[in-house]
């Protein structure tokens, strides 16, 4: 090894080494890492890239690349990502929010800021990190958000933003929604990104999806409709008379879950995300 390593060097070191692992955008992730352990941003990297790197960073760094090389997500060896605006913490107990879970939430605004109520009730099934919930309670501060997940490691995650943020229109709950009804019910709107990969599809995930996120945010073990299933039920006493519901789904489930919704009696409408696939079901009674 030599002596001194600048940051372009080392930009352009853990570009190849990430290319020789098979890690997607090389470049992107070693630069990431790099403004993570010098605590800098990515314009920097380039006006100060013969600046030499302290012996210590450099061993942070190390370790960073070592943890990505072996496929663990970005987002949680820097242990943030950013969703709508806000940076949200992240760890393995919660899924890394995914940029077409923005065009959800920003749905979910556009209806809770027209709707004529002074104060909205909103429900976020399976917060996780609370994502949604949270980019809601600050995009329609005069909304009250009840936030429930089953799992107590991904409400802690979740409260730890919210305390972050500063947003304190959100309520956590632990509870299994499917099985216990709420008592804060009715809503006027409900809005989840439930688990939805078939549990044969999950299988073939990247290694840092499959190795590294919460399985039970990711799938139901069945054929992935198992949630809008019981939604359809559930709705119809969590949700007010002319409340209306937002839901995230999966390729291909479409014409499944439209079909599942408008048996029970409800009227729904899908919409595609920026990659052309459909990807939110939304109506109400
Ligand atoms: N969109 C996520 C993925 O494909 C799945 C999220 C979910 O199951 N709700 O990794």
């Amino acid at each position: 090894m030599k002596k001194e390593w600048t940051i372009i060097d080392l930009v352009k070191w853990g570009t190849e080494f990430f290319e020789g692992k098979g890690i997607e955008s090389a470049r992107l992730n070693i630069e990431l890492l790099l403004c993570d352990v010098l605590k800098i941003d990515r314009m920097t990297i380039y006006t100060q890239f013969d600046k030499p790197v302290a012996k210590q960073e450099l061993a942070r760094l190390k370790e960073f690349v070592k943890r990505r090389a072996a496929r663990e997500p970005l987002q949680y060896i820097i242990g943030s990502q950013n969703f709508c605006g806000l940076d949200f913490v992240v760890n393995k107990s919660v899924l890394i929010p995914r940029p077409e879970t923005e065009l959800l939430v920003e749905k979910v605004i556009d209806s809770g800021k027209n709707t004529k109520l002074s104060t909205p009730r909103i429900l976020d099934i399976g917060t996780g990190s609370g994502c949604i919930a949270l980019t809601l309670g600050h995009n329609i501060p005069n909304a009250l958000i009840t936030a429930v997940d089953y799992e107590n490691a991904a409400l802690e995650v979740a409260r730890e933003n919210a305390k972050k943020l500063q947003i304190k229109n959100v309520e956590f709950v632990q509870s299994d929604i499917l099985k216990n009804l709420l008592e804060s019910t009715p809503y006027d709107i409900i809005v989840s990104n439930p688990p939805y990969i078939d549990h044969a599809e999950y299988g073939q995930s990247q290694p840092e999806v499959l190795e590294y996120e919460p399985k039970s945010a990711l799938t139901e073990y069945a054929d992935g409709l198992t949630f809008y299933l019981s939604f359809a039920e559930i709705f119809k006493e969590l949700l007010t008379d002319r409340g209306q519901f937002f839901l995230e789904i999966g390729y291909g489930q479409e014409s499944d879950i439209l079909k599942l919704f408008r048996e029970a009696g409800y009227s729904v409408s899908s919409e595609k995300d920026f990659a052309g696939i459909q990807r939110i079901i939304y109506g109400g009674m």
